[in-house]
């Protein structure tokens, strides 16, 4: 008689916990999430968020794990998923550009006209997701299907048969890995204004890149990418300079009331860390691409929980 799978402990409640959840549910484990913070209070929460490989190695895996949840948010837009949307938008590029390394993730990837001062630019239809009621969506989706979330801060990873270690940042005490850091990110959303379109422009020189990320009701602004960066506060300066970089780029911007400020810690690591050490399967460090990358790193712990 085949083995029934037994029962795992799953650490961190940010979008990559909640969907590792919720696929090891689907393959018959018992689940029992705990987390410091719960969804709506992690990082995730903060994200923009727009399906895009940003600051996550290694490519190849990155790719892959990119295309799997590419197909997966395009099949939950489809059903209705609370807060997902499939939209087109461009990237300008201040060089000419090759095809980017990721473009076997997206099903296709248009080369377009750059206006100025733009050199380069291209466009592609991607998913974008509403996180705060994506998040509640995929909360509900895992206690659906069986699964416990309970608020625990904790000083070591937990006793249990398997666990699986989703904890962002948290890895750098939960694994005693110190090349987990973060790199600072602060939005600013305002209201929709009717853009449906998202857009994305890289900074100069190799600067920041400035986004405007059109969801359901509202707008994400940003951004930045401050590496090493531990505050939490939103800066006035940073969210005016992202304000006048945004409306710059998209001229209907322009006197949209703001709604909200709002900063993350991205989980950055030199690579992803997704493998399995004894009775603990990590799954961290995915750093700007932490919803991009999901339900394919998703899929991966629960072919290593087997
Ligand atoms: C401004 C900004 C914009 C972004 N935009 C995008 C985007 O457009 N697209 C995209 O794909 N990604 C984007 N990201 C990146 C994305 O947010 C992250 O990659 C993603 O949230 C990482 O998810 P996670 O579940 O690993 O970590 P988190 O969301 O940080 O969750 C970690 C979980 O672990 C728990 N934990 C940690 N330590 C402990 C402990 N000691 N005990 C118990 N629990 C613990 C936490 O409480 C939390 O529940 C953005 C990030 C920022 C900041």
């Amino acid at each position: 008689m085949a083995q029934r799978p037994g029962r795992i402990v799953v650490v961190g409640a940010g979008v990559i916990g909640l969907s590792c959840a919720l696929r090891l549910l689907q393959a018959g484990h018992r689940v029992d999430v705990v987390a410091r913070d719960l969804p709506l209070e992690t990082t995730s929460s903060v994200a923009a968020a727009i399906w895009y490989p940003y600051l996550a190695s290694p490519q190849d895996k990155v790719t892959a794990w990119g295309r799997t949840t590419y197909d997966e948010f395009a099949r939950l837009a489809e059903r209705g998923a609370d807060g997902v949307l499939m939209r087109w938008g461009t990237e300008l590029l201040s060089r000419p550009m090759p095809d980017p390394w990721w473009i076997d993730a997206v099903p296709s990837l248009e080369r377009v006209e750059p206006r100025a001062p733009y050199a380069d630019a291209w466009s592609f239809r991607t998913p974008i997701v509403d996180m705060s009621r994506y998040l509640s969506w995929l909360t509900q989706q895992v206690l659906d299907a069986g699964g416990t979330l309970t608020r625990l801060a904790l000083a070591g990873l937990p006793e249990a048969p398997l666990v699986v270690n989703c904890s962002g940042l948290g890895s750098r005490r939960l694994a005693t890995d110190l090349t987990s850091m973060p790199v600072r990110g602060q939005v600013v959303v305002v209201e929709q204004v009717g853009l449906e379109e998202w857009w994305l422009a890289e900074g100069e020189a190799g600067g920041v890149p400035t986004y405007v990320i059109p969801r359901v009701t509202d707008i994400v602004l940003g951004g930045t990418d401050d590496e090493g960066e531990w505050s939490r506060t939103p800066s006035p300066e940073v969210a005016d300079a992202i304000l006048s970089r945004a409306t710059e780029l998209v001229p209907r911007l322009a006197g949209a009331k703001v709604l909200r400020h709002k900063v993350g810690l991205r989980p950055a690591r030199p690579e992803v860390r997704l493998e399995r050490v004894g009775d603990v399967v990590h799954c961290y460090g995915h750093g700007g691409a932490g919803v991009t990358l999901s339900w394919g790193c998703a899929d991966d712990v629960v072919r290593l929980a087997a």
